[in-house]
């Protein structure tokens, strides 16, 4: 295995953000032997001040090449075991750190499920690691099945950090709250995707105005917000028996539940969230063929819906599914106030096989590693979301979701040169010969995106380069 080390690179006058400083401004980076060598602010180092996500944005005539920390992943699938024709874990990484990515936790809903420590081992394993960080999540239950508890102990040595049977709630009331207790005791976050199946069975898009018109069954926000409602209450519950006891609920899709988590938080409550790519960028009028972000129909729902020849696109199918633009809103709006820490990409690649059928019967999941980072910046751009915070909710806060600080140290002279140089002024154009993962169902195709990542250093050693694409 021999790629290239960058021996000694020399990265000059970059606009530099590091949240775990609570640093930005233009700097020189120098890397040598792994690890960062030098860190040199321009105008001297720049305090670290509390008005670091307001007064930390680059202007005019600032550089448009930009050096951030490498990227911390909540909600991946790499789909090992057991579907190596979507994504293994290989190429899974590749991806990663096309996207600028460093350390990604991955979901147990592999096939079998990782629910014992040898499949938990499974869901990480690289045959041509490319050394970045793949944390396991461990089922919270047996088979994801949600009858009886995973040995959580047994993963928890072995490497979980988290719990999750994220893609299939866990229905009983009783073994939710012990999941909790039990996670909570092992000093590890609940890790819960929200939805009520006897409200959403079936649903191909968000109930409203676009899913009448298209003629698909609804996915009606309340399976969202009862699920979170209720898993609230079971948390509260919880922390009565075990005060270590904390909850992360992944991709919150609509402004009710946010709403809810925001309650919770100011409740003093052990709960954090977080929000996916597309459901801060996408509306569910992609899928009648409308390709304005969603920050561009302000709050209003479109008049009428002239589904296009896009429309239909099963790369849209996604669960939870995406929704209106004020949801969307509501979605940026909660990481611009803490209530959401992170952007976590739900990354769920299928193979042609799974996406090529009619709506309805598409496989849910936008394979999203690659452009995560690309679609935060489109945000940027339209000043929906402040530079340095994306930047915190792709490092800092993911990693302080799962406890662990040290995934996100940032910049540091001495420090592993863990760090992604992208230039938010070029644009990239998503199709199958510029995404590196196997598989390239996103609705993103063909779209040009802000943000080409050129470099991604992990220990100083180049995971991604631009020209490695050409
Ligand atoms: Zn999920």
């Amino acid at each position: 295995m021999s790629r290239p080390r960058a021996e000694r690179t020399l990265l000059k006058d970059h606009w530099v953000v590091d949240p775990a400083s609570r640093r930005a401004g233009v700097a020189t980076v120098e890397v040598h032997s792994g690890k960062i060598a030098r860190l040199e602010w321009r105008d001297g180092i720049v305090e670290a001040r509390r008005t670091f996500i307001e007064g930390a944005e680059p202007g005019q005539k600032d550089p448009t090449k930009m050096i951030l920390p490498a990227l911390v992943d909540l909600h991946a699938h790499f789909r090992q075991p057991g579907a190596g024709a979507s994504e293994d874990v290989a190429s899974g990484e590749a991806a990663a750190a096309h996207g600028g990515y460093g350390a990604v936790a991955l979901m147990p809903n592999s096939e079998p499920a990782a629910d014992h420590p040898a499949l938990l081992r499974e869901l990480v394993r690289s045959d041509s690691p490319l050394g970045l960080t793949l944390m396991p999540i461990a089922a919270a239950t047996l088979g994801r099945a949600g009858v009886a508890l995973s040995p959580m102990g047994e993963l928890a040595a072995a490497g979980a950090v988290a719990f999750s049977d994220d893609g299939s709630p866990i229905a009983d009331l009783s073994l939710f709250r012990n999941a909790l207790i039990s996670a909570g005791a092992l000093g590890l976050p609940l890790i819960e995707h929200c939805e009520d199946p006897a409200l959403t069975a079936g649903g191909e898009a968000a109930d409203g105005f676009v899913a009448t018109s298209l003629g698909l069954k609804p996915w009606p926000a309340v399976g969202e917000i009862s699920a979170v409602v209720r898993n609230i209450a079971l948390l509260r519950e919880a922390l009565r028996d075990e005060p270590r006891a904390r909850l992360h609920l992944t991709h919150l899709s609509t402004a009710t539940a946010l709403d809810a988590v925001r309650a919770a938080r100011a409740e003093g409550l052990p709960i954090t969230c977080d929000v996916t790519p597309h459901h801060i960028a996408l509306t569910d009028a992609w899928i009648a063929g409308d390709r304005r972000w969603a920050w561009e129909f302000g709050d209003r729902r479109p008049a009428e819906l002239n589904p296009s020849a896009d429309a239909y696109d099963t790369n849209l199918r996604v669960c939870p599914p995406l929704r209106n633009a004020a949801d969307a809103a509501a979605c940026r709006a909660a990481l611009r106030d803490g209530t959401a820490s992170a952007i976590a990409t739900d990354h769920a690649p299928h193979s042609r096989e799974k996406k090529e059928v009619e709506f309805g019967l598409a496989a849910n999941g936008i394979a999203g590693i690659e452009t995560a980072l690309s679609v935060a910046l489109a945000a940027h751009a339209a000043g929906e979301l402040p530079l340095s915070l994306l930047v915190a909710a792709l490092t800092t806060g993911p990693a302080a979701v799962l406890g662990r600080p040290e995934l996100a140290r940032g910049l540091t002279v001495g420090g592993a040169a863990n760090l992604l140089v992208v230039d938010r002024a070029a644009n990239w154009t998503v199709n199958r010969a510029t995404l590196v993962g196997r598989s390239a169902n996103t609705p993103l195709l063909g779209r040009k995106l802000p943000g080409t990542v050129l470099l991604t250093l992990i220990n100083g050693e180049v995971a991604w380069q631009a020209t490695m694409s050409s």
